[in-house]
């Protein structure tokens, strides 16, 4: 049995944002891309739905209701750039599902290590609301599975979409059964994630929000993984390690002004297994945003093969 396993499922496609970054054309890429790589030792498994109750109890059920007939109805916008198409109903399920199911694999210690490949992503995604290309929030809902179902006390959660992660941010604000930590472009959309922003109530230092200007690239990134990341990361000893894997902080894409490098992403990835295997954690990678789709292709293959490679590779 493999020790690696990789999520999809075909109704990510069918998420239909017309001409937007976010469309389909970014799962086809990445999945042609590592068709072509084999894989690089990761099982393929289906994607499943999310559990519908565990959806109601991280987001407000009238949200998801109303995105249900949203959908039902043929879709619409729910922002300026945020859509649901007819088949987004069925694509948002099985993205959270994978992410879920990802969480339920590593925390039973199935695997050690998990790609969840969905859309549409979900960092953006509050309690009540779609937002910023996301509907419902894919790492949010595994952190809460690994919680309610495998009894996990403490998952980290690192964020390093370009973007900052204001719903994740949001939803575990006032716990530290989750430890956020997003590094991001700053000023970027959505606006929110000062360093100030550390978390609130039971959650005061649990929330670590680490903005970098526009132009950084590998070298910012992974010091602050070295010099911030990893030693929070120790400090909190989490069962189970969450990546919400944006690409968009890419040289090349056309969302913002990061340069990373795909080989950087590859090494942001080795960082993070290290401190796994370090922690004797699970690790499990929720893609998030990535919009130049060469980049993206690569950039995903970089993290897989970090996660394939021989440990001191
Ligand atoms: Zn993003």
């Amino acid at each position: 049995m493999a020790d690696r396993i990789f999520l999809s499922h075909p109704a990510s496609l069918r998420h239909d944002t017309g001409p937007h970054p976010e469309c389909a054309a970014r799962m086809v890429a990445i999945e042609e891309r590592l068709e072509r790589d084999g894989w690089h030792g990761f099982e393929r498994r289906e994607a499943p739905r999310v559990d519908r109750a565990l959806l109601e109890r991280c987001h407000d059920p009238g949200h998801v209701a109303a995105l249900e007939r949203l959908c039902a109805a043929g879709g619409g916008h729910i922002d300026v750039d945020t859509f649901a198409s007819a088949g987004s109903w069925e694509a948002a399920l099985r993205a959270a599902g994978g992410a879920v199911a990802a969480a339920d694999a590593l925390a039973r210690g199935e695997v050690e290590f998990a790609f969840a490949a969905g859309r549409p992503p979900g960092h953006h995604a509050t309690r009540t609301r779609a937002m910023g290309f996301c509907l419902f929030n894919n790492v949010a809902l595994a952190a809460l599975h690994a919680q309610s179902v495998h009894g996990l006390e403490r998952v980290l959660i690192f964020d390093w979409d370009v973007h900052h992660g204001n719903g994740t941010n949001d939803l575990f604000h006032d716990t530290d059964a989750v430890l956020y930590v997003s590094i991001h472009e700053s000023p970027l959309y959505p606006g929110t994630g000062p360093a100030s922003d550390r978390g609130s109530g039971a959650g005061e230092g649990y929330t670590m929000n680490l903005p970098v200007p526009a132009g950084s690239g590998d070298e910012a990134f992974l010091r602050l993984v070295a010099e911030r990341v990893v030693p929070a990361a120790r400090d909190y000893a989490p069962q189970l390690i969450l990546i919400s894997a944006g690409y968009d902080a890419h040289a090349e894409d056309p969302l913002a002004n990061c340069t990373m490098s795909s080989a950087g992403y590859g090494r942001m990835t080795a960082a993070m297994r290290r401190l796994a295997g370090e922690l004797g954690a699970p690790l499990g990678v929720v893609l998030e945003g990535g919009y130049a789709l060469d980049a993206l292709a690569d950039s995903v293959a970089a993290t897989l093969a970090a996660l394939s490679a021989d440990q001191d590779a």
